[in-house]
């Protein structure tokens, strides 16, 4: 089975691939989950995780034959400082131009002078498959942490350097991807996603 994946971005979709993997409720499907060659630009512009997931799931299926399967994945960072912020701003949180590095330099920076207590976040990811026939099934992860004071690690992407997630020492960035994956909110929404693929594509 073919997954298109609403999104150009080439972590995402290697993480989730090795997610259909490693799952045991997916590694038996044989899934191929393809990036999206061409993604229509989608404004993400919804204020929600589901909203703006929904929208690049809907642009992605419009551009391909009928039939396919469409996931889109929308997720952030939330920071309880920040008021939750950048959350579903996290891609754009230094600018329009969604550059990655600037904006964990942003995060580092306004979070200095956070003090230890008070530097709880939680990255949240939205799971949005589309099939045929009007199919829609929505998965949500969560995965609840403390930011760094300075970024670590050079694995993962985004803002994986700063978010140690709870009960760890280290930073996302300093874990492989499948121990990552394990207790990550993509991977505790991939989870989700893979039973009901188990229960219904079989
Ligand atoms: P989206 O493509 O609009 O969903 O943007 C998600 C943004 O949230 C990305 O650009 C990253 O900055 C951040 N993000 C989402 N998931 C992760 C993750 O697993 N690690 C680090 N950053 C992430």
């Amino acid at each position: 089975m073919i997954i298109h994946l609403a999104s150009g971005n080439a972590h995402k979709a290697q993480e989730m691939q090795r997610l259909a993997d490693e799952t045991p409720a997916t590694a038996g499907l044989g899934l191929r989950i393809v990036p999206a060659e061409k993604m229509p630009p989608v404004e993400e512009d919804t204020g929600t995780f589901v909203g703006n997931a929904r929208k690049k799931a809907l642009a992605l299926q419009a551009a391909l034959p009928p039939g396919a399967w469409v996931l889109a994945d929308d997720s952030g960072v939330c920071v309880d400082a920040l008021g939750g912020a950048p959350g579903v701003e996290s891609a754009y949180f230094a600018g329009p131009h969604g550059d990655a590095a600037a904006n964990l330099r942003k995060l580092t920076e306004v979070m200095r002078g956070v003090p230890a207590g008070e530097r709880a976040a939680r990255f949240v990811c939205v799971l949005l498959l589309r099939g045929p026939e009007g199919v829609e099934q929505i998965f949500e992860g969560r995965c609840e942490g403390v930011l760094g004071l300075e970024p670590r690690g050079g694995k993962g992407f985004g803002y994986d350097p700063l978010f140690v997630p709870e009960g760890f020492a280290c930073t996302y960035a300093e874990l492989d991807e499948s121990a990552k994956n394990a207790i990550s909110h993509r991977g505790r929404a991939w989870a989700q996603l893979a039973a009901w693929l188990a229960e219904h594509r079989t």
